[in-house]
């Protein structure tokens, strides 16, 4: 009995993950056109993303405060409409004497308007916001202030096309079980060691957040029976924004999702809408089957991979030259290709809410809605 309930449920599982991907649609090149780029939102001085993260961001430090207080502000003050919420947890750490460290992790959604908690299925994108403890003042840009920027970037750039999608949907009456896809920005605390990387000093934030995810339990008649199963791809960003990386493909499972970034990337150059130079990242995507049985790369991916969610792991291998040295700070960041990884995801992620139409929109288009917007203020002025 028990087997066969678990078979029902993966197969409702993998009709679920067929669905998702029937419905996913190339972005037609305008659209791909319409991606912002973070320009001077990424100025490592004073631009409006990045520059806050620059700073030493050891678990439970002033820094590690201002940084969450800043993500805290960006999503109340740029993006309203997502939730945002924090998991805490706490570890005694052995190296530093029994030390009772504290971690918060941050968690924010976007979700259709229509759909109730535990229906929507997530495209989930990751990075770490910690930084290492020694050497002492160390940054961390590419490690991973640059990776949390980069997706800042990404749940800015779709909002309008989220927006009007949605609301274009719900204006038509046209919704049902397949358009219960959101956006999901797991911010995490903890990842670094605080002496020398090993299972358990490591990963603090990500397997206390896992196995919270785990329990928490939705409602009986849910579409996903706990927080854990709404994530269809978990996409950990880590190590990103020195030139030139080289991603492998880890997974097998998440190959397709490795061609698809493949795919992007190649006509984001083709279009000359990347700024950086040098061959392919996505390098792995002819991959074939008798290669699969590489190791992977321990990161905050692994508690949740253990736990059956599959994983795009995008970090380069090898690491970076400025990996764990003073020198990973703001200015040993390649501007070019740091800006290209936040275009890349964001096209990722579009493509994945099926943003084709909305995005890229032309700027008639956009004076049109807001003409409507003051229309409807007349008249609702009329009204009073
Ligand atoms: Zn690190």
């Amino acid at each position: 009995m028990k087997a066969r309930l678990s078979f029902l449920l993966y197969a409702l599982r993998t009709l679920i993950l067929i669905s998702l991907s029937a419905a996913y649609t190339p972005l037609p090149d305008e659209a791909l056109k319409g991606i912002p780029r973070p320009g001077d939102d990424f100025n490592i001085r004073n631009g409006k993303l990045l520059s806050q993260i620059l700073q030493p961001r050891v678990p439970g430090g002033p820094g590690s405060a201002a940084v969450l207080n800043h993500f805290a502000e960006f999503f109340g003050s740029e993006l309203p409409e997502w939730t945002i919420t924090y998991q805490n947890s706490s570890s005694t750490i052995a190296v530093l004497g029994n030390k009772e460290m504290p971690f918060v992790n941050m968690i924010a959604t976007r979700d259709p308007p229509w759909s109730n908690p535990g229906e929507v299925g997530y495209l989930t994108l990751v990075a770490h916001y910690d930084s290492l403890m020694k050497p002492e003042g160390f940054i961390g840009a590419i490690d991973s202030a640059a990776p949390c920027a980069m997706l800042m970037h990404t749940a800015k750039s779709l909002e309008d096309a989220l927006t009007k999608k949605w609301a274009g949907m719900v204006e038509a009456g046209d919704h049902d079980f397949e358009d219960h896809k959101g956006l999901q920005i797991i911010l995490l605390d903890g990842e670094e060691a605080f002496d020398t990387w090993s299972d358990t000093d490591s990963i603090y934030g990500a397997k206390s957040l896992a196995a919270e995810m785990e329990s928490t339990y939705h409602p009986a008649l849910s579409t996903y029976h706990n927080a854990l199963s709404t994530i269809h791809l978990f996409v950990l960003l880590d190590l990103l924004g020195s030139r030139n990386p080289k991603v492998p493909s880890y997974f097998k499972v998440t190959h397709w999702a490795y061609k698809k970034m493949a795919d992007l990337e190649k006509r984001l150059r083709n279009h000359s809408l990347f700024e950086s130079s040098g061959s392919s990242w996505f390098y792995d995507v002819d991959k074939s089957n008798d290669r699969w049985m590489g190791g992977m790369i321990g990161d905050d991916h692994v508690p949740f991979m253990a736990r059956g969610v599959d994983v795009l792991h995008l970090i380069p291998s090898p690491f970076p030259p400025v990996w764990h040295k003073m020198s990973d700070d703001g200015e040993h960041l390649d501007m070019d290709t740091t800006e290209d990884w936040a275009v890349l995801v964001t096209a990722f992620a579009a493509e994945w809410m099926d943003l084709g139409n909305y995005m890229g929109v032309k700027s008639d288009h956009k004076r049109a809605s807001r003409d409507d917007q003051v229309e409807r203020i007349i008249s609702k002025t009329e009204l009073t």
